[in-house]
């Protein structure tokens, strides 16, 4: 990853601030470059309103044909996610790249009635960031429970895991 460019990518309604803060993050922890895009894209194609999410899948098949080109590319949403297999997901990436999505949603204290924590939400962030695009750089989920390619669908699994790679998946990436 040394070096390599990283873009991150508004989708939906969002402020730019969480998306710098997380590309200061990105750039420190994976050592790439990362450019946060002005340009966003409407992701209101892939609402399903019987269930009242975005289909992740969908959306990271409009990322990969638009921005797919230009290399690796992390996109961040606000919208709550789904496949249909599953209730939600925190995001989904293109396993081998150039494509992520990570959803804010259900990263968010107040998702879970309690009251709002920028630090834990910047944390979370972190982790799922560098989860998805983990599966970009060809990485597949890890047993390792503090590894960040630990599979998690709860949140204080979430919290449990580190931000960083395992030794075993860090030798997979380089
Ligand atoms: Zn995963
Ligand atoms: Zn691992």
């Amino acid at each position: 990853m040394n070096g390599e460019r990283l873009r991150l990518m508004r989708v939906g309604p969002l402020d730019l601030a969480p998306l710098d803060s997380l590309a200061a993050r990105l750039a420190r922890r994976l050592r790439l470059s990362c450019d946060v895009l002005e340009e966003t894209i409407d992701a209101s194609f892939a609402h399903e309103p019987r269930r009242g999410q975005y289909h992740s899948t969908a959306l990271l098949d409009v990322l990969a044909r638009t921005h797919g080109e230009r290399g690796r590319l992390l996109a961040v949403t606000e919208h709550d996610l789904f496949v249909p297999i599953l209730t939600f997901v925190y995001g989904e990436a293109q396993l081998g790249g150039p494509c992520a999505i990570v959803s804010m949603h259900r990263l968010r204290e107040e998702f879970y009635g309690l009251p709002a924590r920028e630090d834990v939400l910047q944390d979370r962030l972190e982790k799922e960031a560098v989860h998805e695009l983990g599966h970009t750089f060809g990485l597949r989920h890890c047993m390792d429970w503090r590894c960040v390619m630990a599979s998690n669908h709860a949140i204080d699994r979430v919290d449990l895991k580190s931000a960083g790679f395992c030794a075993a998946c860090r030798k997979l990436i380089a």
